[in-house]
């Protein structure tokens, strides 16, 4: 039989880190074993589940360029499937019809608590045999004793013992099948053979093996991916900065990037980082995933981000960044001039737009503090023996710019940065820019002359 993996998303919140993390590594596990990977809506809790979720989800796929295959399965057109096994299993002995009310449920749960005991159903209904009534639950008859155990992809050899499971609900009184019914349905009704998700769910694990051993069916293989800390170690939220997938879309931050640090965030093979989504494929066999949790690191994905960046073709760079920074639209040969002079400064697609901007806009306001610290009488002496060494220049190339500025330097005996700080300020209005003689030259004559004027005119 051929590997079927999946990936489950409740629809009750955009897709988070975390989940994308999980769903990569169901995907990258079908893919490496040339099996099919499907998407499930595990979307049975109407009030919380919604629309605009599901719609979400799919669109933070797609942008991450996860496909999966067939069309997603929404758990809730199942219903019936879920009912009807549930009374398969009653047919068959392994479940019940419980009659225990809420208050007698309570009860218990207090005084067990009270005697410091785990709070489980006592299986008073167990072997009664009771008809339904009009307040009855379906439970399933958990073996009483014995171990379920797995061998999970992750973490190695698990067993719970079998006296630590409830006689979990199947079907709740209002007719509703639960959790733990419906995934196992699915899974079958699927044909899911390896099930990767995240390791919040270890627990579910020997409950649904035992549903499944008690239907008969072939046991899938488990593998429980660790969760994603913030780097306080605690559980990633809004607190850490980004969290849902669309997010890090917005804060232009490539898909392939995103891919592969996620990956590599838990997977490793050696000590190398960059892998494309084909290598991984590849090479997602040979290599091990980490059993401990992550710590999500914005630095390190923004090195992985400037990677990519800088490794994409000038063509494709300039699409993307258009999106981002609307200038670079006009794909002018002075726009282009800009995004060549620039792209290895940014880690981001939104840097482009901060890095560009006076490239593209008039530069009128300065910053108080650095005019004070730059614009010193001494700097002003400069900036206008070096407009009028400018002037003249009629071969505007960055070696001729640079020639000049040595020439001044030697001049008037002071070092680069004497130079090269109000320079920057004036033709800027900031103190980071390129390297100064590149960013003259394409900055243009007419501007750079300009600019030193208006700095001259203001602050003298
Ligand atoms: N729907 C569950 C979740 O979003 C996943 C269940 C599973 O993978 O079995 O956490």
């Amino acid at each position: 039989m051929g590997t079927v993996s999946r990936f489950a998303p409740s629809p009750t919140g955009y897709l988070h880190i975390g989940g994308l993390r999980t769903a990569i590594f169901a995907w990258l596990f079908a893919k490496a074993n040339k099996g099919k990977v499907l998407l499930r809506f595990e979307d049975t809790d109407q009030e919380r589940s919604k629309e605009e979720f599901t719609k979400s989800i799919m669109e933070s796929f797609s942008w991450m360029d996860i496909d999966f295959d067939e069309k997603p399965y929404l758990q809730s057109k199942a219903k019936e499937r879920h009912i009807e096994v549930a009374e398969n299993l009653l047919r068959d002995g392994h479940a019940y019809y419980c009659s225990c009310t809420n208050e007698r449920l309570d009860d218990l749960r207090k005084e067990q608590m009270k005697k410091g005991l785990k709070p489980k159903y006592d299986r008073k209904c167990r072997d009664l045999n009771l008809k339904p009534d009009a307040n009855h639950v379906i439970r399933f008859k958990n073996p009483i004793e014995g171990e379920v155990s797995f061998k999970d992809l992750v973490r190695g050899q698990i067993s719970f013992s079998n006296d630590e499971l409830d006689d979990l609900i199947l079907v709740r009184n209002n007719g509703l099948p639960t959790y733990n019914l419906c995934v196992v349905v699915d899974d079958v009704d699927m044909g899911v053979t390896h099930i990767i998700r995240g390791e919040d769910h270890i627990n579910n694990t020997p409950r649904q093996l035992n549903i499944l051993t008690a239907l008969k069916e072939s046991l899938p293989q488990y593998g429980h991916v660790p969760m994603i800390l913030g780097e306080d170690k605690k559980r990633m939220s809004k607190r850490h900065g980004a969290v849902n997938v669309i997010e890090f879309k917005e804060q232009g931050i490539l898909p392939e990037a995103l891919l592969n640090y996620l990956v590599r965030l838990g997977w490793s093979l050696g000590d190398r980082e960059l892998f494309s989504k084909a290598d991984l494929i590849d090479n997602f066999q040979k290599g091990r995933i980490n059993n401990s949790p992550a710590i999500f690191s914005m630095e390190k994905l923004l090195w992985f981000n400037k990677e990519y960046l800088s490794s994409l073709d000038f063509s494709d760079l300039e699409e993307k960044v258009s999106k981002f920074a609307k200038s670079f639209s006009q794909k002018s040969e002075y726009s282009r001039r800009v995004l060549h002079l620039i792209r290895t400064r940014c880690s981001t697609l939104i840097d482009f737009q901060r890095e560009s901007h006076y490239f593209f806009n008039d530069v009128s306001h300065f910053e108080e503090n650095l005019v004070k610290e730059v614009f010193t009488e001494e700097s002003k002496e400069i900036l206008s023996k070096l407009l009028k060494s400018l002037e003249p220049l009629d071969s505007w190339k960055s070696e001729e710019i640079q020639k000049i500025i040595n020439l001044l330097k030697e001049d008037l005996g002071v070092g680069m940065p004497q130079i090269g700080k109000p320079l920057r300020l004036a033709i800027a209005g900031t103190l980071s820019s390129p390297s100064i003689d590149e960013t003259v030259e394409v900055l243009g004559k007419e501007k750079v002359i300009s600019r030193l004027e208006q700095a001259l005119d203001k602050f003298s």
